[in-house]
């Protein structure tokens, strides 16, 4: 990423810390196989020991309940098909690779700010005897928003069913604690906050059920053969000894909102009334379409995103706002801007005016039309 350019765009992937890069090129000069018992195996299954005794004490894990995956699609993509649980309720607002993991999903409602709607999961839980797996994420990859997880336990554990958490946009970035929620099965990636991309964690309370459907070597306890991404997860642990020490704090995104807020009053802040991640913001520009905001904020050199970054680079409505209630003309107009470790308040200050600018332009070329009308 050229030095120049202000990066804005954390949720989507946040850069590489130089700490975990130095990891992982070691890790890769090195060599060795974890499973080989010769020197060059064990050197190569103590980075990835150490590296899960980093990730554990990220999420309050003991490094036992630690399986490293591919990233956050494959955490998520194991544990509902891993549970063993025929039936799967989950919120409306999850990412694709728990709402596309499986077929027949119950989707359970959220509310305008973005909350699961704790009083549907209860009844839809109650309404059949058939055991199951409710999913609902820690944070919002769009819009931040932080679920009542301990809730969401609470309802679900009451009636018989296992929970797991998508933990991929809160874990690095406030605090996640496996036990302390009470979940089951909590998913992360490492490339949210500042280790490398293809390489993450599916996290399991010890005891609970899982049957893995990778065949091969008796990788990772049995629980996902396949020869370890040393580099990767060496990288991932550095991270999450980083990240764990240095936890954000909201004056930045408030700030903003609040000045982003003066300058369009009508701008609309969403999930303002849920508790947020401290570094996204999702907000509308009244009358701008995201794809042009984005390509606007891209030629001033900020990388910023609109709605969810699809792997095919499309920009499409985002199903968390209309999820929300909100109309669809509005939700094309919302932008997300997520900051992370590398953020300094010159990018914020840059976005504000470039923000600024855009807004102003595109409100005084509508000015001569409405005053011709
Ligand atoms: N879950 C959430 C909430 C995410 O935001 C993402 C990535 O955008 C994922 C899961 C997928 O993670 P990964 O990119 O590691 O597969």
């Amino acid at each position: 990423m050229p030095a120049a350019h202000t990066y804005l765009d954390h949720n989507a992937t946040s850069p590489i810390r130089p700490a975990a890069f130095d990891a992982m090129v070691e890790a890769l000069q090195a060599g060795g196989n974890p499973s080989s018992v010769h020197r060059a195996g064990r050197t190569a299954r103590a980075r990835v020991d150490a590296a899960r005794r980093q990730v554990a004490a990220l999420v309050g894990a003991l490094p036992a309940e630690v399986v490293f995956t591919s990233g956050g699609t494959e955490a998520n993509n194991s544990a509902l098909a891993g549970a063993g649980r025929k039936r799967l309720l989950v919120s409306a607002v999850e990412h694709d690779s728990v709402l596309k993991a499986t077929r027949g999903v119950e989707i359970v409602p959220v509310d305008r700010n973005g909350l699961v709607d704790l009083g549907v999961l209860e009844k839809s839980l109650a309404a059949s005897a058939e055991p199951a797996l409710v999913s609902v994420m820690f944070a919002n990859n769009e819009t931040g928003v932080l679920q009542p997880i301990a809730d969401v336990v609470r309802v679900a554990h009451a009636a018989g069913a296992l929970v797991h958490c998508d933990a991929v946009q809160g874990a690095g970035k406030v605090s996640v604690d496996l036990h302390g929620l009470g979940v089951d099965y909590l998913s992360l990636s490492a490339h949210k906050f500042g280790g490398p991309t293809g390489v993450g964690a599916l996290v399991m309370r010890s005891g609970a059920p899982f049957v893995s459907d990778r065949l091969g070597g008796g990788q990772e306890a049995n629980l996902r053969a396949g020869t370890e991404n040393v580099a990767g997860i060496a990288g991932f642990g550095v991270a999450a000894a980083e990240a764990g020490g240095g936890l954000a704090t909201t004056e930045w995104r408030d700030g903003l909102e609040a000045t982003l807020l003066e300058i369009a009053p009508a701008a609309r802040v969403y999930g303002m009334g849920a508790g947020r991640l401290p570094s996204t913001t999702c907000i509308s520009m009244p009358g701008v379409r995201a794809e042009t905001q984005v390509m606007a904020f891209d030629l001033a050199g900020i990388c910023v995103s609109a709605g969810a970054a699809c792997s095919s680079g499309k920009v499409t409505r985002s199903a968390v706002l209309l999820a929300m209630g909100v109309e669809p003309a509005e939700a094309e107009t919302a932008l997300r801007i997520s900051f992370g470790w590398s953020t300094v308040s010159e990018d914020i200050e840059c976005l504000i005016a470039a923000w600024r600018d855009l807004y102003i332009r595109v409100t005084d070329s509508d000015m001569p039309r409405a005053r011709a009308a």
